[in-house]
């Protein structure tokens, strides 16, 4: 069997590793980053995504708009209130705590960060990027360092010494058996979503048909290979973030298809009833739940109807064109919706219940419907205004809650809730920190955070005790 020797091996180039990677060499330590995907796909779901969430209060951002007070425990909060309050304490506290400083080292390393004034449906505490740039610049600046990328080259084992300590991994090379041995294994391969037998078995029968959004490599084989040898699971693995979706996204890698402002309208499904609250919080306190509901309607479909009142709040990016109608009825025929009769009855039945005081999209306005099942708590508009727009929709897997469980400094705990010597995880590869739902943009950030905390947990273990 081929060896190959190195500081540290990270397994997995998304955000996790790449931070991992890049703080490891920064402290002098040399990586090499084992990569499943061609190059071409490198990457991960980091290369899809579109916003980092940052404590916008505790950093100096140099914008000509006013950014709204967004502070580290605004976001330890939100992770708080939208997990049911089961988010580890310890690790949120990190997320919350360390990102700001995260994205300023990041930004330290010209990152491009795109800066947008706080607007419908979207929170503060965000900033843009490109997900394909982003993963190129920062592969950019690995290439001047101490790190060699090896792609087509998937983990499948972790090698565990006769005294329990890490060793390296056992990967394929395009098939063959190589061993990248080091001091120290950080996993950080992403979730398992990608995997229709892992959502079968996690979420239930039906969900191997969900369409995946990231990336196809991130079925959890490392994740498992951590769990052979020792490591305790934690998190919610019968849940996940699955966004709505267009329906007539790509079945893998889609993007960014997200249909947005759902919640100034209604959302009907083939029997012609509402089932969600849809304003129940701000888009991006609610569009990662909302789509397992979605997924849970007869035919995994649901249509968002929004009359031209709120039509040009709705964000539309999937490929499919709208379809209007004069009417409800007519709109409801169009889009296919089997029982027509039943959807004008609910949006009868909506309507009567609206009592609208002045609509604003950008802040939870207050204007609720009320006496209905489910009620709208707010942007309850009657739907009276033609012509009337509907967006067939989906959900859409965008990763999975669980996976290993760690420490607040990234040690892989074992099933005695002892750290695994040598062995350290981060990202979407760990579970404990997501349950039911997810802040948007907080996939990322937490990504960032742990993969440099990995980093300077193994530097220092390496230093304090060579092997
Ligand atoms: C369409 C989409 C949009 C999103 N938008 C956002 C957003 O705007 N903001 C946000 O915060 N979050 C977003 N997310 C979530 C976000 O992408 C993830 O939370 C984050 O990227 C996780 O980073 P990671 O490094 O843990 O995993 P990933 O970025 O998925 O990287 C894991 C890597 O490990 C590799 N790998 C897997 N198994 C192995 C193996 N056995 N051996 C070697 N390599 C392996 C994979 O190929 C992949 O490159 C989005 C997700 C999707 C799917």
């Amino acid at each position: 069997m081929d060896e190959k020797t190195s500081g540290i091996v990270i397994v997995g180039c998304g955000m996790a590793g790449l931070a991992a990677a890049l703080r490891a060499t920064e402290l002098g330590t040399s990586v090499r980053v084992l990569e499943k995907s061609p190059k071409e796909h490198r990457g991960g779901h980091t290369r899809f995504t579109e916003s980092f969430r940052i404590p916008t209060a505790d950093i100096d951002l140099d914008v000509e708009f006013n950014v709204e007070d967004y502070s580290s425990s605004d976001f330890y909060s939100d992770i708080m209130a939208v997990t049911n309050y089961r988010a580890d304490e310890d690790q949120t506290e990190r997320v919350a705590n360390d990102s700001a400083e995260t994205f300023e080292w990041l930004t330290g390393h010209s990152i491009d960060w795109e800066y947008q004034a706080p607007h419908a449906g979207y929170t503060a505490g965000r900033v843009w990027l490109h997900g394909e740039d982003f993963v190129d610049d920062l592969i950019g600046i690995l290439d001047d360092r101490d790190a060699t990328i090896h792609y087509r080259t998937e983990a499948r084992d972790v090698i565990r010494d006769d005294s329990g300590v890490v060793t390296g991994v056992e990967a394929r090379v395009d098939g063959k058996l190589t061993r990248f041995t080091g001091d120290a294994v950080i996993l950080a391969a992403g979730d398992y979503g990608s995997s229709k037998e892992k959502r079968t078995r996690y979420y239930g029968p039906g969900y191997g048909n969900m369409k995946v959004r990231g990336s196809r490599y991130n079925t959890g084989e490392a994740i498992d290979a951590t769990i052979d040898v020792g490591a305790k699971t934690d998190g919610e693995w019968g849940d996940a973030h699955m966004a709505i979706i267009d329906t007539g996204s790509p079945d893998v890698e889609g993007g960014i298809t997200r249909i947005d402002g759902y919640q100034y309208g209604v959302i009907i499904n083939h029997d012609g009833e509402r089932f969600v609250d849809e304003g129940e919080d701000s888009r991006a306190q609610t569009y990662a739940k909302f789509g397992r509901r979605i997924f849970e309607q007869p035919y995994h479909e649901a249509f968002i109807i929004v009359d031209d009142t709120v039509v040009d709040d709705v964000a539309h990016m999937g490929p499919s064109r709208p379809i209007t109608g004069d009417s409800i009825r007519s709109l409801a025929q169009r889009l296919g919706i089997e029982n027509v009769d039943t959807t004008v009855e609910t949006i009868e039945t909506y309507n009567a219940a609206c009592a609208p005081d002045e609509y604003d999209p950008d802040v939870l306005d207050g204007n609720e419907a009320t006496g209905i099942d489910p009620e709208k708590s707010n942007w309850a508009l009657p739907l009276d205004d033609p012509p009337y727009t509907g967006f067939p929709v989906t959900g859409g897997m965008t990763f999975g809650f669980g996976g290993v469980a760690i420490t607040s400094d990234a040690e892989v705990l074992d099933t005695r809730d002892e750290p695994i010597p040598r062995l350290y995880a981060a990202g979407n590869s760990t579970g404990g920190l997501f349950y039911n739902n997810y802040p948007g943009g907080t996939g990322l950030t937490n990504a960032a955070v742990f993969g440099k905390i990995a980093a300077e947990t193994a530097v220092r273990d390496i230093d304090s005790n060579p092997q």
